[in-house]
């Protein structure tokens, strides 16, 4: 059942193997994507459910060396992202339903602010975020009345990664995702705080 999952992921890694540079990982990778979401019969239950206080992110596999991670985002009916950033490339691949990414840039005072049309994404489209393409984004489901899913790959271990979101105020706060289902980037943060206190 997870067969396209495991062929994916095997994929990216022997493209990253080849140490590509970022405008042929979005391309190639993004092809790879596509394949995967181009159907919609290889994602297990578990990793499908969405929760009523928020927007779910599931991991589904995190390269060892954290080269890349890919998770599921699971929107419950009108569920939506701040203002957010991701300091590395990331790739988007809507499975299920529809979402809407709202591209920012900040002006001079430091806030946040749209820039260009809201992105539709469809089951089976692709879309990409870096800080060279375009970072900031506000996301969120395209559908009131029901649950929507896209899969996402980063070139890096996401859930860990130290990044900010924009509250419409001004300025930006650390943020760190982590995952729906594991605690893993909960003990990473404890691990680097318990390597600053004894230094
Ligand atoms: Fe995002």
């Amino acid at each position: 059942m997870i067969a396209p999952l495991r062929d994916f992921v095997g994929a990216f890694g022997r493209l990253l193997d080849s140490a590509p540079d970022e405008p042929r990982i979005l391309r190639e990778g993004g092809a790879l994507l596509r394949t995967l979401v181009a159907r919609d019969d290889w994602l297990p239950d578990a990793f499908a459910q969405p929760d009523p206080a928020r927007y779910q992110q599931f991991l589904l596999h995190a390269d060892s060396t954290e080269r890349f991670s890919v998770a599921s985002f699971v929107w419950g009916p009108g569920q939506a992202t701040p203002i957010h950033d991701h300091t590395v490339w990331g790739l988007i691949g809507m499975l299920r339903g529809a979402e809407y990414s709202q591209g920012h840039v900040l002006d001079a005072n430091g806030r946040a602010q749209p820039q260009g049309d809201a992105v539709r994404l469809d089951a089976g489209d692709v879309e990409a975020v870096s800080p060279t393409v375009g970072d900031l984004h506000r996301v969120h489901n395209a559908h009131a009345d029901r649950v929507s899913i896209s899969i996402h790959v980063y070139g890096a271990n996401i859930g860990a990664v130290r990044r900010h979101t924009y509250p419409a105020e001004g300025g930006r706060k650390p943020f760190v995702s982590g995952y729906s289902n594991t605690l893993l980037p909960n003990l990473w943060d404890r691990s680097e705080e318990l390597r600053a206190t004894s230094a």
